[in-house]
């Protein structure tokens, strides 16, 4: 068998041993090199803000016959709703607060199709809360970074920065701030959302051997599992790592099963926000496994 090297030297290399050392060699000083770029950081002890994310309509919650359960999801997505969809939700939350699967199932199917004729295709979820959205709270806000229920907020200096940074996954959109009770507008270029689309939840429920409710989608975990999950996750957080299998591909910023309300950034994300966020997160570096 004539290999690479063999090729090269115009002889015969038998099994091709050179060419094996080399090609590994290479191979390994490549993997090297991309695990000394996965260097990431934790964001956490944001600070909780009493204010609130008021989104132009948030879907309902489901009540499920199939697994028994009635929930509602977190997730804010980056997406625009139309007119006729917000109407439609309204309508249906005078109603129910938490629907029952059949009705859920019928105004989730037609809500996907009127978004996919726009060309957006998502799967939408109980309590998924679209945009646009407005912040209210008491006060001027001062810090450059908070977390009110709904996601993480920013501050225009740090904003800018991510706009500069083009990141994947990661979308900015602009929060205007309502001061209760004279409801006045402040200027909405100050602060943004930041609404961060990647997260280690999918991957990590996937290898603990979740189930998923065909009827209303929601993920579980058998109950000895569940315990054996919390304990391990309470570990990792202590100790701050993370599988790499479990970091999503391409992300600078993503949400991890790790933390309620924390943020795992990239290192050139964080050279590039920390100076103006310094006091108001605890960072630590992420041990990858
Ligand atoms: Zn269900």
């Amino acid at each position: 068998m004539k290999g690479l090297v063999g090729k090269f030297l115009g002889i015969q290399c038998a099994l091709c041993a050179f060419c094996v050392y080399f090609v590994n060699a290479w191979i390994r000083s490549k993997w090297c090199e991309s695990m000394k770029q996965e260097c990431f950081f934790s964001y956490e002890g944001i600070k909780y803000d009493p204010g609130q994310l008021v989104f132009s309509a948030s879907l309902p919650g489901v009540r499920c016959n199939v697994c028994g359960f009635s929930w509602t999801g977190l997730r804010v997505l980056p997406i625009h709703c139309p007119t006729i969809i917000k109407k439609e939700i309204e309508a249906v939350r005078v109603t129910y607060s938490c629907c029952p699967i059949e009705k859920f199932s019928h105004y989730k199917r037609r809500w996907e199709r009127i978004l996919s004729a726009s060309g957006i295709n998502v799967e939408l979820q109980a309590g998924d809360s679209l945009l646009p959205v407005t912040w209210t709270r008491p006060e001027k806000p001062t810090d450059p970074i908070a977390w009110p229920l709904g996601g993480p907020v920013v501050c225009k200096v740090v904003s800018d920065c991510l706009v500069k940074l083009d990141l994947s996954c990661t979308h900015l959109f602009p929060l205007p701030i309502q001061l209760d009770p004279d409801s006045v507008f402040l200027n909405s270029g100050e602060y943004s959302l930041v609404i961060v689309e990647a997260n280690t939840w999918n991957s990590w429920y996937k290898q603990r051997g979740y189930t998923q409710c065909v009827a209303c989608g929601r993920f579980s975990l058998p109950d000895d599992e569940s315990k054996r999950a919390n304990i391990e996750c309470s570990v990792q957080r202590s100790r701050c790592v993370l599988s790499k299998d479990d970091i999503p591909d391409g992300a600078d910023i993503f949400l991890s099963h790790i933390y309620r309300s924390g943020l795992v950034v990239s290192e050139r994300v964080h050279n590039e926000i920390f100076p103006a966020i310094e006091g108001f997160v605890k960072v630590r570096k992420i041990v990858i496994v």
